[in-house]
């Protein structure tokens, strides 16, 4: 990483699989580029299918003996991973800001969340527990939860660091063998933790982490006759071909997508908090969340003042390289940069110009300014299409049953924020909004322990808390007759 030396390993990484750094046979290599500078930080090895066969192979022999062991040692091994994790928090930090660019603060807070997993599922390898079903007399009937077995993880680049955890550990806590492919453009977070987890005393094999195109690396994962789940977490195209291509192995899938969630401002709201809520849900790592509050709706009362005070905030954000701590960073490379950027045309066209930002920002990095339309009808593009940048829309209700009309109104379900006084309105919205996540009073509430997936096009399944052990389990149902003597 030429420029920051005592940031990672090395500039120049490999594949890892079962427990060590190994070449791979394609010698292309993914160029990984600050997005803050455009400089290049590292050079990574591309997996080829033979390289995903031979991390499957190693997840598998790993796989035979993890499962067996004492669910008490897996949680002395996922423990030691979270505290080697923390104690490495400002270099994992630092990579995660300078491969991705959001702030240094928010990258830390992604860590210790990457960290918390790891200790939550230590927590919960010895209840993963099963039923005792009465039958009749004649039986005895029991169910056990049994893992997988090797299970395939394909993380997206928006929160690399975290996003592997939050399926990897899970995953390991019930007793799998993983195989990651790590985005294109931010393999560095996964490759380190995978070594970190292997120092802190993680069997060789457990984690393999196989960087590389999705046409090859993540096809071949994908289509992997002897990979028994897979865990996609990224845009609905590509996960619905995932999911296809899993299913002809009779693979299971996991589906974590995109959104274009409301975040929903009554007149009687808490101003501060809604206007930080309203800030915190579209700017946050530059809007670059699935589950970013990308459609402000305000009640028509108080739209005019919200808004002027919304854009007076978003004019003094301070936006800049993450490794400064600025407020918010670049997007994560020029390609998005020119998605979010054809969005703002597209808005421009849609609804005339926006009342602040709508421009690339002209410096080196792939910066843009943080952006608001307003007057917004639901059915334009920039009120329906997930941007994926600082884009918030505004569009205004009259009273609470347009404000669940409109909140409804998109193909997506992911999550969804209100913001009102009165509490019976605050439950009646959580109810009638079909969204995975509703945060009442605080943006992106909840957190490692708390169920988070989508409804709709927003996914299938659900990652974090107890739950997320489902995923990586299979039940067994056994029957016995006890009545023969
Ligand atoms: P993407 O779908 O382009 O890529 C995601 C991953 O899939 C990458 O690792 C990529 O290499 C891989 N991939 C691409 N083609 C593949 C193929 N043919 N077979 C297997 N793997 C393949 O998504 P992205 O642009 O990296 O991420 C942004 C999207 O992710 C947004 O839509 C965002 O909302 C979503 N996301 C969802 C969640 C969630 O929890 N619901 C979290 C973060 C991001």
């Amino acid at each position: 990483m030429s420029e920051n030396a005592d940031t990672a390993s090395s500039d120049q990484y490999d594949l890892w699989i079962d427990g060590a750094e190994r070449p791979s046979g394609r010698e292309e290599r993914l160029t990984i580029v600050d997005p803050a500078t455009e400089s290049e930080l590292a050079a990574v090895a591309m997996a080829t299918a033979d390289d995903v066969d031979n991390a499957v192979e190693s997840a598998r022999e790993a796989f035979e003996s993890w499962h067996r062991r004492p669910p008490k040692d897996r949680t002395r091994v996922l423990t030691a991973i979270a505290n080697a994790i923390r104690e490495d928090k400002d270099r994992l930090a630092r990579i995660e800001t300078l491969e991705n660019g959001k702030p240094f603060e928010e990258s830390s807070g992604q860590v210790e969340r990457c960290a918390r997993h790891f200790e939550y599922y230590a927590g919960v390898t010895d209840k993963v527990q099963g039923e005792s079903i009465p039958l009749s007399e004649e039986y005895v009937d029991y169910t056990v939860r049994e893992p997988l077995g090797v299970t395939g993880h394909i993380v997206p680049w928006n929160t690399p660091i975290y996003l592997f955890a939050r399926s990897v550990a899970p995953a390991l806590a019930a007793g799998n063998a993983a195989v990651v492919k790590p985005a294109e453009e931010t393999p560095l977070g996964a490759l380190e933790v995978a070594r970190i987890a292997t120092e802190a005393g993680l069997p060789d094999g457990l984690i393999n982490v196989v960087p590389g195109d999705g046409d090859e690396a993540g096809a071949a994962l994908t289509g992997h006759p002897d990979v028994n789940s897979i865990t996609f977490t990224g845009s609905g195209p590509t996960g619905t071909a995932v999911a296809k291509k899993a299913v002809e192995n009779v693979t299971e899938t996991h589906l974590e997508l995109g959104g274009k969630s409301p975040n929903v401002v009554f007149a009687d709201a808490d101003w501060d908090a809604a206007i930080e809520g309203v800030l915190t849900g579209i700017f946050t790592n530059a809007g670059q969340v699935c589950s970013a509050g990308s459609r402000l709706l305000v009640q028509e009362d108080i739209h005019e003042s919200f808004v002027a005070e919304l854009i007076e905030r978003t004019e003094s954000l301070d936006v800049g390289p993450g490794i400064e701590d600025s407020d918010m960073g670049p997007l994560v490379s020029e390609d998005h940069l020119e998605k979010v950027t054809s969005y703002l045309e597209i808005g421009r066209e849609e609804v005339g110009a926006p009342v602040t930002g709508g421009n690339r920002i002209d410096r080196d990095g792939y910066f843009v300014e943080p952006t608001i339309f307003d007057d917004v009808p639901m059915d334009t593009r920039i009120a329906q299409e997930e941007i994926f940048g600082p884009v918030l829309t505004v569009t205004t209700f009259a009273d609470e049953d347009e404000a669940i009309e409109l909140a409804n109104d998109t193909d997506y379900g992911l999550a969804a924020g209100v913001y009102t006084e009165n509490g019976g309105r605050a439950h009646r919205f959580a109810r009638e909004v079909d969204a995975g996540q509703i945060y009442i009073n605080e943006y992106y509430a909840g957190g490692n322990e708390t169920p988070f997936g989508g409804f709709k096009q927003s996914g299938i399944g659900r990652e974090n808390g107890i739950q997320a052990i489902d995923n990586y389990t299979q039940i067994k149902n056994v029957c016995a007759n006890v009545a023969r003597r």
